[in-house]
C-alpha cells in the first residue's frame, strides 16, 4: 500500500476532534503522490463531505477554471484542506480543530515534498505566514526551505465578491511564469550529467 493510501486510512478513521461526530466522511485529499504542486484550502463543505473529495462544489468548479487558466491539469496537482472534516453549517474551523488536524497536513507535506504550495485563503496561509494579510501578500511567492509557498485568495471569496475574482484570476495567470522560473533554477542546480527535464506544466 502506498504511503498516501495508508495515511488516508488513518484520516478516514480520525476522531481527534469533535468534527468526526457531524461529518459524513473525512476528506483527506486528491491527486498523485508525485505531484510537485500542492493546493491547500480551508475545510470541506457539504459537497465535499458527501463525495469525499476536496473542491468538488461551486468553489471547486471555479478552482478548476483557475487551474486551466494557469495551464495546469487538476489531475496533475495535489489538492487538500487544512481541516479534513466539514465544520457544521460551513462555519470557520476552530483553532483547536486546526491544531488537531495539523498532523495530517504535516504528513501529507512530508510524503509529497511539494516544490510549490499554493495556499487558498487565510487558514492555510497562516501556516506559513502567521498573522499575514492576504490583501498584501497574495500572489507573491516566498521560499521556505526547498518549498515555494504562494498565498492566494480563496476561490469561494471570488464567488461571493467580484473584486476578488479579478485578483485571483490575475494571480493564477502569473503562475506559469513563476513555475517556469522555478524550473530554470532547479535545472541550473541539478548535476550536469542528469538530463531529466524538470517542468511543472
Ligand atoms: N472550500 C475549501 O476550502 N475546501 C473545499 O474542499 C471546498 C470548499
Amino acid at each position: 500500500m502506498s504511503e498516501l493510501t495508508e495515511l488516508y486510512k488513518e484520516i478516514k478513521a480520525c476522531t481527534r476532534c469533535d468534527l468526526h461526530k457531524t461529518r459524513t466522511q473525512s476528506v483527506p485529499g486528491v491527486g498523485p503522490e508525485n505531484a510537485r504542486i500542492m493546493l491547500i484550502g480551508e475545510a470541506p463543505g457539504a459537497n465535499e463531505d458527501r463525495k469525499g473529495e476536496p473542491f468538488v462544489g461551486a468553489a471547486g468548479g471555479f478552482l478548476n477554471h483557475l487551474l486551466e487558466m494557469a495551464g495546469l491539469k487538476r489531475t496533475d496537482v495535489y489538492i487538500t484542506n487544512v481541516v479534513k472534516s466539514r465544520p457544521p453549517e460551513n462555519r470557520d474551523p476552530r483553532p483547536e480543530e486546526v491544531a488537531a488536524c495539523s498532523i495530517w497536513l504535516d504528513r501529507q507535506l512530508a510524503i509529497l515534498k511539494p516544490k510549490v504550495v499554493i495556499t487558498l485563503g487565510r487558514f492555510s496561509m497562516y501556516r506559513w505566514f502567521p498573522g499575514g494579510s492576504i490583501s498584501k501578500i497574495h500572489g507573491e511567492p516566498k521560499k521556505f526551505g526547498s518549498t515555494v509557498v504562494i498565498p492566494m485568495f480563496h476561490p469561494a471569496a471570488a464567488l461571493h465578491q467580484p473584486k476578488y475574482k479579478d485578483l485571483i484570476e490575475a494571480d493564477f495567470k502569473k503562475l506559469p511564469k513563476i513555475l517556469a522560473e522555478l524550473s530554470k533554477v532547479e535545472q541550473a542546480e541539478k548535476p550536469k550529467d542528469d538530463p531529466k527535464q524538470l517542468s511543472f506544466l
